[in-house]
């Protein structure tokens, strides 16, 4: 039995912690590298001394000298800051999982991707930025890139067997959020509790307030677009409330394939963990006679604007994806504390895609200073509307 060497980005949080548990199942045939952190430096050194990491890397450099003290006497080496992170991420180990949250986690996805082996991508925000580069990087190293996000885990198993070029149509489906029925009236006073209360998944706070105002379906549209090249047009979302049919894709002949299970999202990371294998998980088996039935509908444009935008994005191309996703990470900052309201997060993304338009981005640096002074911008557009 050879053991496989694993590092997991974003260890702390919902997805690095479910790749964790099932890890956990099998404990002998993984050999932990490195975990990181933004800054919950005890939660990190608690999983790094029982997973005997080589390193733990905590992106704020002000939490250096607390995961030290904490991992004193242990096996794990104590590491801080972006560059630190980036560097943990060219350790080569067979299988790294990128789960940071935001534009965050693009420089040690894309330093991992470099390794040219496994890279299971949940940091979808990394892909909406720098897509058409990270794809590039991808092929040029000849890493194998495998989606985490159910969605596209979905589709990525329905292509098994199957080749794109075989592909008339891709269809993302999506719960639509905790406010899928409510009015815009009722939208417009919800709090950060109601928003982060999602009725199907348990996740973290930024993509569950994006489930609610449905931007996360469009990230997923601009995640779609790059994955599986099929053309824009040829992708389409279906509401489905129930989240047990998690994508499909039509062939040319008419045959449609779907992926089914329980909203549970260790799920597709066990598929992407064991790939191209399938391990044992103690997830909830799917009981469709229990669930009855399994309803469908469209979306609708007009209560969640969102799916719009991104479409818009890209078909713009350029630097508005990076625009769109670095506004968007603003204005749920802004939601989360209080600052705006429900409906101003798509409101603020929208403006800011009208307003500003920089050349497009050559390179990772272009993206960067994009990303940089969009986030400025939208900072200085939300004081205006700060409630
Ligand atoms: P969480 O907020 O639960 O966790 C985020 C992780 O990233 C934590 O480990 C956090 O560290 C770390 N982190 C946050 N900011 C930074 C930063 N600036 N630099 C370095 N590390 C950082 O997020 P989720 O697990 O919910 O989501 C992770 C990614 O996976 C997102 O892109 C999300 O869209 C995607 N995804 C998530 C799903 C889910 O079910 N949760 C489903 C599909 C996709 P700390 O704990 O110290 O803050
Ligand atoms: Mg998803």
């Amino acid at each position: 039995l050879t053991t496989r060497t694993i590092s997991i980005f974003g260890a702390t949080g919902s997805v690095g912690t479910s790749t964790l548990d099932l890890i956990r199942l099998d404990r002998g045939k993984y050999r932990v590298v490195a975990l990181t952190a933004h800054s919950n430096a005890a939660e990190l050194a608690k999983l790094a001394k029982e997973f005997e990491a080589e390193i733990a890397v905590v992106a704020d450099p002000e939490q250096y000298e607390a995961l030290k003290q904490l991992l004193a006497g242990s096996q794990t080496e104590a590491a801080a800051g972006p560059d630190q992170l980036i560097s943990a991420a060219a350790l080569d180990p067979d299988w790294t999982m990128a789960a940071i949250v935001g534009c965050a986690g693009l420089p040690p996805t894309l330093a991992a991707l470099k390794c040219g082996k496994t890279v299971a991508l949940a940091n979808k925000e990394a892909l909406v930025s720098a897509g058409a580069l990270m794809m590039a990087q991808a092929r040029e190293a000849g890493a194998t890139l495998l989606p985490v996000d159910s969605e596209h885990n979905a589709i990525f198993q329905c292509l098994q067997g199957g080749r794109i070029d075989q592909v008339r149509k891709i269809t993302l489906t999506a719960s639509g959020g905790p406010f899928r029925s409510w009015s815009k009236e009722q939208m417009a006073s919800v709090t950060p509790e109601q928003a982060v209360a999602h009725p199907n998944w348990d996740m973290g706070a930024k993509i569950s307030v994006d489930s609610a105002t449905m931007m996360n379906k469009g990230l997923e549209l601009i995640e779609a677009h790059h994955l599986f090249p099929v053309g824009l047009k040829n992708i389409d979302i279906l509401v489905h409330p129930q989240s047990v049919i998690h994508s499909m894709v039509e062939y040319h002949d008419r045959s449609t394939l779907a992926q089914l299970g329980s909203p549970d999202m260790r799920i597709p990371i066990a598929s992407a963990l064991a790939w191209p294998e399938r391990m044992k998980t103690d997830c909830l088996p799917l009981d469709l006679s229990k669930i009855g039935k399994l309803d469908f509908e469209a979306p609708d444009d007009d209560r969640f604007p969102a799916i719009k935008l991104a479409r818009g994005a890209i078909e713009a191309g350029g630097a508005v994806p990076a625009i769109l996703n670095a506004t968007n990470e603003i204005a749920v900052a802004a939601f989360l504390k209080g600052n705006i309201q429900f409906l101003e997060i798509t409101e603020i993304v929208s403006r800011m895609v009208d307003s500003y338009s920089p050349p497009d981005p050559d390179d990772l640096a272009d993206i960067f200073a994009i990303d940089t002074e969009t986030r400025k911008r939208a900072k200085a557009m939300i004081e205006d509307v700060k409630v």
